[in-house]
């Protein structure tokens, strides 16, 4: 029986700096109310000229998109910043664990700089690396662990992925997972899927024809993840018990309220949405997928979106000749990936103007080699790596 008692960092708190970071900015910042943000931010962007590539995630607000040199999803973002190494500093408008990604993609010239150090994700939170030996310990007693296959999301921390490195393991967006997973069990017969369940359920039993009895959770707040060795030992995927709080929230019973209400409206959910809502929706797909099947919709269709409500926004100010609307009924935006704001970004562009290198992202050595191990397999592996 093995468990690892380790409290979830809740959002800018906590000092486990094994997993995502929860610290306070160290800095002056500027006030919100500053008039002269947006001149300011664009005067030390051009101070730093080439010096510096600004990275835009799509969940990021719009004051803050507006400085981006690129948007796109983590690994996109993190591949943007990998082309670009005459830039000295990458500015990473996204989360932490997108941060370390493009550290461990850069060289080791380039310096990766998140503006706000409180900016994690609640589900790379998570799986914390303790955890994860705990359970990896459970499934050696289970007499199984030499046929398990580590898969971790992207969006899991640089500890994770090298954890998966390490057990011969491997990385996976929310495009590829199906691919991934296929690779996965080509060399072994169970896949532990890290570290959100939504993403491993929907991959596991939608395309890849699992029952979803085959499919079993890991608690890692619980003693041996909640299981038994034969429930470990029947199980096809065990998924660990992690979720995105975003796209955690919708709800089938929202889908079902939408379709009463505008007739022909078309679903659109991402992969993390949970299994009950995947299955009432017509199209489920990555980031870019949902922005591409918007792009291409026709005039006057309809669509509620299930994904972080910046995006959504964005979109139906884009497509002001579609009906583009969001899934729930309240407003929620990811709260850690709102803590870039445009205060941050000025008082992190001054900064590095001024020669002082602030809240700079490192992944140790070691880590990132075994890290880049589990992406190099994601890379090598044929069709499309990018979007998640
Ligand atoms: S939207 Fe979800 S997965 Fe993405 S950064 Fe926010 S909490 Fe993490």
């Amino acid at each position: 029986m093995t468990t690892v008692d380790l409290p979830l960092l809740p959002l800018g708190r906590g000092v486990d700096l094994n997993s995502e970071r929860g610290v306070e900015c160290p800095g002056d910042l500027p006030p919100a109310s500053d008039p002269d943000l947006v001149a300011r931010a664009t005067a030390a962007k051009a101070a730093l000229g080439d010096k510096v590539f600004i990275l835009g995630h799509h969940y990021q607000r719009d004051e803050v998109i507006q400085f981006a040199d690129v948007t796109g999803d983590s690994f996109k973002l993190a591949r943007d910043a990998a082309a670009r190494p005459d830039a000295e500093y990458i500015v990473f408008c996204g989360v932490h664990f997108m941060a370390e990604s493009a550290d461990i993609l850069t060289t080791d010239d380039q310096a990766v700089v998140l503006p706000d150090l409180a900016a994690g994700c609640s589900m790379a939170d998570m799986a914390v690396l303790g955890q994860v030996e705990a359970a990896w310990k459970a499934l050696e007693d289970a007499g199984v662990a030499d046929q398990v296959v580590p898969v971790t999301y992207m969006n899991s921390s640089a500890d994770i992925k090298a954890f998966c490195g390490r057990h011969g393991g491997v990385v996976c967006t929310s495009s590829n997972a199906q691919t991934v997973m296929e690779w996965a069990f080509e060399r072994g017969s169970k896949v532990l899927f890290l570290p959100d369940q939504h993403l491993g359920r929907n991959t596991a039993v939608l395309k890849l024809g699992i029952p979803l009895d085959k499919n079993v959770v890991w608690n890692p707040r619980k003693p041996n993840g909640g299981l038994t060795a034969e429930e470990i030992q029947d199980a096809t995927v065990i998924l660990w018990q992690g979720h995105c709080s975003v796209h955690g929230r919708f709800s089938p019973d929202t889908v079902d309220a939408l379709r009463a209400e505008i007739p022909g409206i078309n679903i659109l959910v991402h992969p993390e949405c949970q299994h009950e809502v995947v299955l009432k929706a017509d199209l489920v797909g990555s980031t870019e997928f949902i922005i591409q099947t918007i792009e291409a919709a026709p005039a006057g269709s309809a669509w509620a979106i299930g994904t972080e409500l910046n995006l959504v926004k964005r979109l139906a100010a884009a497509h002001p000749d579609k009906r583009v609307m969001f899934l729930d009924k309240t407003v929620c935006y990811c709260s850690t990936m709102n803590r870039i704001d445009l205060p941050h970004l000025v008082w992190t562009l001054e900064s590095l103007a001024a020669g002082h290198l602030v809240n700079q992202i490192t992944v140790d050595a070691q880590t990132a080699a075994d890290a880049q191990t589990a992406l190099q397999r994601m890379l090598d592996l044929p069709g499309k790596t990018e979007r998640d």
